[in-house]
């Protein structure tokens, strides 16, 4: 019997997917949740150790049985609810390809916002000092601390076992102007003061049923759930950020899309001025700004 093809194993695999998906991620449109046939193609070109691209320009090309039995025991795996940057051990971010595990969130493309907001604010006022509180893969820090060269970068998290792999993705880009410390929110930099700080802290609420859902099932729970409201975690930042951050220095944040309104008015409280918000890629209310006075 003829191999089966690339295209055709996508195809199939796309449907055996879609037949499946229980897969909906929290705050995200649909239309963005039904990603089948990009997944079959991520775990096919992991499967073949190729790039996307590669399967695009041979769809005819043949796979070996043998490979094609590896290849089906992954969309098993992901029809089980597994998420695919667990299944592959990494996810593209700021144009890096992360590691990523267990232990950590799974980098988000809505997260980039974030990145690009602190690029912004690190030119306008040529910062040079910056922390970020709960990097996980070290995504954020990673992706600033390579646009920057000139600033320093401070990665703070609480689990050592995210540490270690923000830690290899780091080796990876061969970052020196990157430092992590393993501790509680600011207790490593008690005594510092940043010109930006910056976080996707969790902020899910403790019985939102998302997180029964989909990859959020897999990931760590500190990483998503922050209290009764999913803000104890944004308060802590306002409140404590302020004494780490220089006069005139920015608080950067991700938060959910339904918590624009209660964040504006936390900031202000807290003495905050100019004030900024911004969409994500899904026109959904993502990431929040403000600055010491
Ligand atoms: N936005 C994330 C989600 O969809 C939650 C991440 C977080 O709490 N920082 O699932």
């Amino acid at each position: 019997m003829k191999n089966a093809s690339i295209e055709q194993t996508l195809k199939d695999s796309e449907q055996v997917l879609k037949a499946q998906y229980h897969f909906s991620t929290l705050d995200k449109p649909p239309d963005a949740q039904i990603n089948a046939r990009m997944e079959a193609e991520v775990l096919l070109a992991f499967t073949l150790k190729k790039s996307r691209t590669y399967l695009r320009t041979y769809p005819q090309q043949g796979i070996d049985p043998a490979v094609l039995g590896q290849f089906d025991k992954l969309i098993a795996r992901r029809t089980k609810g597994e998420p695919v940057a667990y299944i592959t051990g990494q996810r593209e971010f700021w144009s890096m390809e992360l590691i990523t595990n267990e232990e950590t969130l799974i980098p988000r493309p809505e997260t980039e916002l974030l990145v690009e907001l602190a690029l912004e604010k690190i030119s306008q006022k040529n910062a040079t000092h910056i922390a970020e509180i709960g990097t996980g893969t070290g995504a954020i820090a990673l992706a600033i601390a390579r646009e920057k060269p000139d600033c320093t970068v401070i990665a703070i998290d609480i689990s050592q076992n995210a540490l270690n792999v923000a830690k290899q993705n780091a080796t990876r880009y061969a970052l020196n102007n990157l430092h992590f410390h393993c501790g509680s929110w600011f207790e490593p930099v008690a005594n510092d003061t940043f010109d930006i700080i910056i976080s996707n802290p969790p902020y899910v609420a403790e019985d939102d049923p998302h997180l029964q859902q989909g990859d959020l099932r897999f990931e760590p729970l500190i990483a998503l759930e922050s209290g009764p409201d999913g803000l104890d975690a944004i308060r802590h930042l306002i409140l404590k950020g302020q004494n780490r951050l220089a006069k005139g220095g920015w608080l950067l944040m991700e938060h959910g899309y339904d918590q624009r309104e209660k964040i504006i008015t936390l900031l202000h409280d807290a003495g905050y001025t100019n004030l900024s918000w911004h969409d994500d890629i899904y026109k959904l209310p993502r990431v929040i700004l403000g600055q010491k006075e």
